[in-house]
């Protein structure tokens, strides 16, 4: 399948392998992936990481079929969704639901799925988080991936000591509607482009729509809409909680 002058590699042809950080994560080519990769060194036998970070304010569809869909493409052995921890700092923008809840959230969308797990660090840890530390918590040995909205990965090269993040993580970047994939290919010509269906979907606008009384239940998984509605998560004043814009969110990365 060609993709707007992208190379697309078939699982069917098995002639591409997935790069990792031992091999071949350094060619210089972006490259459009569907199916799988089908080489893969069992003899060294590292563990393949996904990381999906977010706000998950609330997780909703597009981050779990972005999640499943790097699990399956990059042959990963797990995935591991991340909230961002709760604001370290107030400022005048949005309030950011509180941690608890958004880990809440994420572990009920992911409870079902094999390969899918949560990972807290960044709830755990005080003061800004960088992703770079996070990173590079994780023992050397183990093969990073981490998963990005081609929103997010054209934003990359803002990010705190962002060379070092991607020479210790290999980029899987996922389309998103309004953020072509030749944004990201600018900025990161090794990232990896995932061949997935664009979902015009974001916590934002769920986060409105509930507020509204606008439905939005097929937009999230069924846990997390019972939850969210139970709860009046979006529906209920929370002023006084904890307020920080997502730009702020951005920039301690
Ligand atoms: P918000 O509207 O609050 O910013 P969001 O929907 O953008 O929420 P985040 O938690 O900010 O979700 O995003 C976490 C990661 O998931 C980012 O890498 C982002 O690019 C990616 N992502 C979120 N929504 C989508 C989507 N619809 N398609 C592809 N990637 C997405
Ligand atoms: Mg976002």
């Amino acid at each position: 399948m060609a993709v707007k002058g992208f190379i697309c590699r078939h699982a069917s042809t098995g002639s591409t392998s997935i790069p990792s950080l031992s091999s071949d994560a350094v060619r210089p080519i972006s490259r459009v992936l569907s199916g799988s990769w089908l080489r893969r060194d069992r003899m060294l036998a590292r563990v393949r990481t996904g990381i999906l970070g977010g706000t998950f304010d609330p997780i909703h569809i597009a981050h779990l079929h972005a999640g499943e869909t790097a699990l399956h493409a990059a042959r990963l052995d797990r995935v591991l969704f991340m909230p961002a921890g709760d604001p370290w700092q107030k400022t005048h923008d949005r309030q950011i639901t509180p941690a608890s809840a958004r880990v809440e959230m994420t572990r009920l969308a992911i409870a079902a799925t094999p390969g899918f797990e949560i990972d807290l660090r960044e709830v755990e840890r005080e003061g800004p988080t960088y992703t770079l530390d996070t990173l590079l918590s994780f023992p050397r040995d183990e093969e990073l991936y981490l998963i990005l909205g081609s929103d997010a990965a054209a934003r990359l090269p803002t990010w705190h000591l962002w060379e070092e993040v991607v020479k210790r993580a290999v980029i899987l970047v996922v389309p998103r509607p309004g953020h072509d994939f030749s944004l990201v290919t600018n900025v990161l010509p090794r990232a990896v482009l995932l061949d997935m269906a664009a979902m015009d979907i974001s916590s934002t606008a769920i986060r409105q729509m509930a507020a509204a009384g606008r439905p939005f239940r097929y937009l999230v998984s069924p846990e997390v809409y019972r939850y969210v509605v139970d709860e009046g998560i979006y529906t209920q004043s929370r002023s006084g909680d904890m307020v920080m814009s997502a730009q702020d969110q951005e920039e301690g990365q």
